[in-house]
């Protein structure tokens, strides 16, 4: 049999990309390493004493900004859950203090989080000129427009909240496309909010009932997949059509899928494309996602950031119990905890149980009226989100250099333009429907 096409990885991308092909009508099949669907996406359902706890310990929502992440789960049988009301509050910490986040420009004027002067300095980003380069970090962008204070206090949490990564290293164009367009037709970002009436992403923060593996089972129930099949080797035939040869069998295909990490991408298309090695230089850093419970104290809103200059050893944490309902026993509230990242990955470096009573010192120190932890429970990604450096064309240059050589193999896995579930879903979808 010949398949349209062989998709490798069962995460969010594979499978929707899986998915929306099947559902045309294309023969479409899924080869997946592990021996679960899902990736990324690892839901935390345990009932202890009858009590149920629902963490996330990968991805915790969807920032659902764009048509297709409607249109894949107004297809399924899932049940989906919007964050509460309060989830618009969050937090910047700050000298031992929760801050909320100004959402309002008379807010921004009042809050402590910076210095009058760099309040100040916002005056002088109306009249920023648009700089033509090829690429700058986002921290030099952000310094230049906004100052030092701005980038310590709100962009470098941010980055870290989303990328787990570090503001200096980070490319505006890559990470921050939008804000990178709007530089260059503007210069100032206050001048393109006025015109534009909105500059931030829009979208409403979802999830699913029992969490979103949900959302995977859905998925992986309409696609034709083979976990514990992992891809071993990618081969041209003479008649233009390829080998997958999987550690469940070999199969024939007239086009392939990728949604893998870059490591693997590069090892397995260098005999077909060798200037695509290029890719192994993508860096993942290392994550912890630590799941608490502490009796009630009353959590209300998203959670906080943590800028570095405030010298916790957390990136910042979830307020579990708040954002959704049915996910913490009523008498209790649970976080959801980040460390490590590319600014602090040294804290990886230690045992699990170590980054564990790490985390639960420094949500003591936020919150000193904890008296005790009760559920614990900690996930360390060795590899988590790839981060899209300054320089990130010289990747997409490779992946362009593929597409002209072998134009039926198409990469579209998370370090390709957009990262976020609601970006992979965006990708899965199109390509499923070009197959
Ligand atoms: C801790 C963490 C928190 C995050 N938080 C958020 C968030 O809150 N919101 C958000 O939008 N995004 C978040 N992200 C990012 C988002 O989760 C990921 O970018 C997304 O899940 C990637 O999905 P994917 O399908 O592209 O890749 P993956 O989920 O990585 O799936 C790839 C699959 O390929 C398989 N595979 C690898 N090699 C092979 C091989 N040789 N053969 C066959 N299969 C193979 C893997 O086993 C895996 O199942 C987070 C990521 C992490 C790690």
């Amino acid at each position: 049999m010949i398949f349209d096409a062989i998709v490798v990885g069962a995460g969010i991308t594979g499978l929707t990309t899986a998915y929306i092909a099947t559902n045309r009508g294309k023969k479409v099949l899924v080869l997946e390493k592990q021996s679960r669907a899902g990736g990324n996406i690892k839901t935390l359902k345990v009932e202890i004493d009858n009590k149920t706890y629902l963490f996330e310990e990968g991805p915790q929502t969807i920032l659902a900004n764009n048509e297709a992440v409607y249109k894949l789960i107004n297809s399924l049988p899932v049940e989906v859950v919007k964050a509460s009301p309060t989830s618009n509050k969050r937090f910047i910490y700050k000298r031992g203090k929760l801050i909320p986040i100004p959402l309002k420009p008379w807010e921004f004027f009042l809050t402590p989080l910076v210095s009058l002067k760099s309040k100040l300095l916002l005056f002088k980003e109306f009249f920023e000129k648009p700089i033509q380069t090829e690429d700058e970090s986002v921290a030099s962008f952000v310094r230049r427009h906004f100052g030092e204070e701005f980038l310590n206090y709100f962009v470098q949490p941010f980055v870290s909240g989303i990328y787990a990564g570090d503001a200096q290293k980070l490319s505006l164009r890559y990470g921050f496309p939008k804000l990178w367009e709007i530089q260059k037709r503007y210069g100032s970002l206050l001048k393109a909010f006025f015109k534009e009436k909105r500059v931030a992403p829009k979208g409403e923060l979802i999830s699913f009932r029992g969490g979103l593996i949900e959302l995977i089972r859905a998925l992986e129930k309409k696609v034709n997949l083979l976990t514990d099949a992992e891809v071993l080797k990618i081969k041209k035939t003479d008649g233009n059509l390829f080998e997958v040869i999987s550690k469940k069998g070999t199969f024939k295909t007239k086009k392939v899928i990728i949604t893998i990490d870059a490591q693997t991408t590069a090892r397995l298309l260098k005999p077909l494309y060798p200037p695509i090695e290029v890719l192994k230089e993508i860096y993942y850093p290392p994550l912890a996602v630590v799941s608490l419970s502490v009796p009630k104290i009353g959590l209300e809103g998203f959670g906080f950031l943590v800028p570095p200059k405030e010298g916790l050893k957390i990136l910042g944490a979830i307020f579990v119990s708040s954002l959704f309902e049915y996910r913490c026993p009523k008498e209790e509230d649970c976080f959801s905890v980040f460390l490590c990242g590319d600014t602090q990955k040294e804290v990886c470096q230690q045992k699990e149980e170590e980054i564990l009573l790490t985390a639960q010192r420094e949500i003591k120190r936020v919150f000193p009226q904890i008296k005790e932890f009760r559920f614990r429970k900690i996930r360390l990604w060795k590899k988590s989100i790839p981060q899209y450096w300054v320089g990130y064309q010289r990747y997409m240059n490779a992946l362009e250099g593929l597409r002209k050589v072998e134009s039926n193999i198409l990469v579209i896995s998370n370090f390709v333009e957009k990262s976020s579930l609601a970006g992979c879903i965006e990708k899965g979808f199109k390509v499923g429907e070009r197959i």
